[in-house]
């Protein structure tokens, strides 16, 4: 390795330091920190993080990449260009595994990625994004408790045009969006993801008619009180179910699930405890327990680097929701925990069995909000969410019309019309925190957990078998081998490709969805 390759690794190993100790800090913020400790947690989160953009965007980093890439020859020289390139083009390939160069030449490509993001946005647009989004959500938080859009309006017109501003900077090979796609999932262009909602769209409405039209299914059970410590045993045996490792990781209560990562070796998951609904902490800790399989299934070689984390959004959302949904809903799964469940809980589940507990976990009912949305239209709330968002940024949708934007839209594809701004176009936190180009990764979560499923079934054909005998180490053996180990190291497309053999393919997903629903007998 040379000395300019060493000193790279130095700074990114520092970064990835003073983002674990933010992360840290936010955990703590999130799940036990007395409320009056929060203005000076902000400074300390922000000061951490200006601190990590200033090692990133330091004077001497792009003279070491270029020497770096330069002595690396071959592959890690080509992998990103240093010319001011558009982002979300396309990579130049990987070297095998097994070569020498893969290490450096995988490195040198993500870090180089990273660069080249960071230092195109100017700091005085860094600062001003900070400041106008610390503001918008004050005023998002305002406005939805009032139910009133127009106090919300002025911030998110200025966001809109910041974004753009931002997009400009980056660059993109084809529209504005591509290159904020790109913070999120790297290496997807809008039009591919356009593409591939279109197809969906096309599909799952249809779907959601049949579905709903059909299905019968009584899961007012969930209602009768759960105390929360009967909730968190089992929710603690299923993570220790799934391979969840309590020496490298813990379970905590929080407004909001969520998974973090504060080292290698320190991945920590939250869940939240709803006395009053049963699957609300059961499906909470089993996906993020698949995030949390994700980032402690990763290569230990890449510790410490930033190689050593999930690849994007939409790989990480593709292993909480396979493990929610394909297996967490999945009756063999139930067939398997029920019993243990209904030991927590003799006198509320008195006259459940683990086929109708089955059943009613896959409830399906077009709903106003996305984050209570079943399996089959949670993917509807997301394309509608992406379209909107990809409308604002091309100039085609004024935010003053986005209220009756998101109404029309929400009828047309769940025939459902919001009775307030509060449980429609408010009820996100994304866009006030400037995270447009979010949403699509959610969606791509589903399609890409489909399409690893289907390959791990050529596999593992008696899968439904090892779930219903509650071998689920066989299923985290096999993601870990194909998809975890990798880390960074490949982008998401390239991991498709990799894995399946194919591209992003949404035809998985919904022959996945009739499979389901034809053996509930609900098809
Ligand atoms: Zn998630």
């Amino acid at each position: 390795m040379s000395k300019a390759f060493e000193k790279l690794q130095q700074i990114d190993k520092e970064i990835i330091l003073l983002e674990h100790t933010s992360a840290l800090l936010q955990w703590d913020q999130e799940t036990g920190m007395p409320a009056m400790a929060i203005e000076e947690r902000s400074d300390q989160i922000a000061l951490m993080q200006g601190l990590a953009h200033d090692r990133m965007t330091g004077a001497e980093v792009g003279e070491l990449l270029e020497q770096a890439r330069s002595e690396a020859g071959g592959a890690g020289a080509e992998t990103v260009s240093g010319d001011g390139q558009a982002t979300g083009a396309e990579d130049a390939a990987l070297p095998p595994e097994d070569d020498p160069r893969f290490f450096s030449s995988a490195f040198l490509r993500l870090f180089g990625r990273h660069y080249e993001r960071e230092v195109k946005i100017p700091r005085r647009l860094v600062t001003e994004l900070a400041q106008t989004t610390s503001r918008a959500q004050a005023a998002w938080i305002e406005a939805r408790r009032a139910d009133d859009f127009s106090l919300f309006q002025p911030h998110l017109e200025k966001i809109v045009a910041l974004t753009l501003e931002k997009a400009e900077a980056l660059g993109y090979p084809e529209q504005p969006y591509d290159a904020l796609l790109d913070e999120f999932e790297p290496g997807m262009r809008s039009s591919q993801v356009e593409e591939v909602f279109a197809d969906l769209k096309t599909e799952l409405a249809p779907l959601v008619k049949r579905i709903t039209e059909a299905q019968k299914v009584d899961d007012s059970f969930r209602r009768r009180g759960y105390p929360s410590a009967g909730q968190r045993e089992f929710s603690l045996k299923v993570l220790r179910d799934m391979g969840y490792d309590f020496d490298r990781g813990r379970l905590d209560e929080s407004a909001h699930p969520f998974t973090t990562s504060l080292g290698g070796n320190d991945i920590r998951v939250t869940t939240r405890f709803h006395e009053d609904d049963l699957f609300s902490a059961i499906f909470g800790t089993i996906h993020e327990g698949g995030h949390g399989l994700y980032e402690l299934g990763i290569d230990p070689a890449y510790h410490g680097s930033s190689l050593g984390e999930g690849t994007s959004l939409g790989i990480h959302e593709s292993q909480s929701r396979t493990w929610e949904n394909l297996i967490g809903r999945s009756l063999p799964f139930w067939q398997h925990h029920f019993p243990d469940l209904q030991r927590i809980f003799p006198d509320q589940l008195e006259n459940i069995d683990a086929e109708g507990f089955g059943r009613a976990v896959n409830r399906v009912q077009p709903s106003l909000i996305r984050i209570e949305a079943d399996e089959v239209t949670y993917s509807l709330h997301v394309i509608l969410r992406f379209e909107l968002e990809l409308a604002l940024i091309n100039r085609k949708l004024e935010v003053k019309d986005l209220p009756q934007a998101w109404n029309d839209r929400m009828e047309q594809l769940l025939g459902i019309r919001p009775p307030s701004d509060a449980d429609g176009v408010l009820q996100d936190v994304h866009w006030s925190m400037g995270a447009i180009g979010y949403f699509p990764t959610y969606a791509l979560g589903n399609l890409f957990g489909a399409q690893f499923f289907n390959r791990m079934q050529q596999d593992l054909p008696d899968v439904d078998k090892r779930i219903g005998a509650g071998d689920l180490l066989s299923i985290r053996r096999w993601q870990q081998e194909h998809i975890h180990r990798h880390g960074a190291v490949y982008t998401a497309p390239e991991l498709v490709r990799r894995v399946t053999g194919e591209a992003l393919n949404p035809r998985h997903f919904i022959d996945y969805l009739e499979r389901k629903f034809s053996r509930l007998n609900v098809l």
